[in-house]
């Protein structure tokens, strides 16, 4: 039986699973995140594979799934790994900061690992087997605390020369109206950025803004399908700044499709309406980028990183 590992480290959690080569999922295991240790993190990787391991050798009905190297562990990380030195960085989890990630766990599983940006793994397991599969330039945004994307052609992921395709959180925000500039300040150091009006937490502050409750986005997206007029006022706002923060991406990257995923991949307006709005900001005469909501959920993270094997390499580095 061949398999892939898939595991998706979470500031919170670590979450693992056993893929079939048809995507069947196998096993799924979660475990909380050992926060601040870099050492623990490491263990609790391997015993997160080992259960998964031994579940999966129970399911097959074998005492052990025999040699080394049996099943291929791909990982989804908070971060980036640098082409220049192959530490971590970018990494929301600052304990994995600076360290040789990929070598120490490889070592540890005593077999090869990948690893690659969490939202890159959820771009690959869209392009995979999910809402975009069979599509050749596929982008793939998750909208959440953050704004995470990743960029698939041909079914590789695209990496980049410095491991940072398919950021565009950190870009300022295309076309900024008066009342936009210079923006929120961001923690990068900037302002103006994408993800300051984007992010979940950034349409929830929108709408305290616009004179309307302290709400979370879903609850300020759910008021919007009501009556509340600052929440439909709100949802609008939001929709315009997606459409031209994404215009730029489609005059970049031209992708076939772009799949959205996280919390705020929920709101089922977002799929009609920001397409109506993106026309004007696209060098084209006609737009056929599709916009999808994510088919596999929470689990194209886990599921990307099992993707990460066998193809052969990213593009770039
Ligand atoms: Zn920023």
């Amino acid at each position: 039986m061949a398999l892939r590992f898939g595991i998706d480290l979470g500031g919170t959690k670590i979450e693992g699973l056993a893929l079939a080569d048809d995507g069947r999922e196998i096993e799924r295991h979660r475990i909380a995140a050992p926060r601040g240790s870099y050492e623990r993190t490491i263990r609790a990787i391997v015993d997160l594979v080992t259960a998964i391991e031994s579940s999966a050798a129970a399911a097959a009905g074998v005492a052990a799934i025999a040699g080394p190297g049996r099943a291929t562990v791909g990982v989804g990380i908070p971060g980036a790994i640098s082409p220049a030195t192959g530490l971590i960085k970018n990494a929301n989890s600052t304990w994995l900061i600076g360290r040789p990630l990929a070598e120490d766990l490889s070592r540890a599983l005593s077999r090869p690992v990948r690893l690659a940006n969490d939202a890159n793994c959820f771009a690959l397991s869209e392009a995979t087997d999910g809402a975009a599969a069979g599509a050749a330039v596929v982008f793939g945004v998750i909208i959440g605390t953050g704004t995470g994307g990743g960029l698939v052609v041909n079914g590789r992921l695209v990496a980049g020369a410095n491991a940072i395709a398919g950021e565009w959180g950190h870009n300022p925000l295309p076309s900024p109206e008066e009342d936009e500039r210079p923006g929120p300040p961001c923690y990068c150091g900037r302002s103006g950025c994408i993800e300051t009006f984007l992010s979940g937490p950034a349409l929830a502050r929108d709408y305290i803004a616009l004179g309307g409750d302290h709400l979370s986005a879903a609850e300020v997206a759910s008021r919007a399908d009501g009556r509340d007029r600052r929440a439909i006022a709100c949802l609008e706002r939001y929709e315009r700044r997606f459409a031209r923060a994404v215009a730029s991406i489609i005059n970049v990257v031209d992708p076939d499709v772009i799949v959205l995923g996280g919390g705020l991949s929920n709101i089922s307006r977002l799929y009609a309406n920001i397409p109506r709005l993106w026309a004007p900001h696209v060098f084209s005469d006609r737009v056929d980028t599709q916009l999808v909501r994510a088919k596999h959920g929470d689990a194209s993270g886990v599921r990307g990183a099992a993707w990460l094997w066998p193809s052969p390499a990213t593009i770039g580095s």
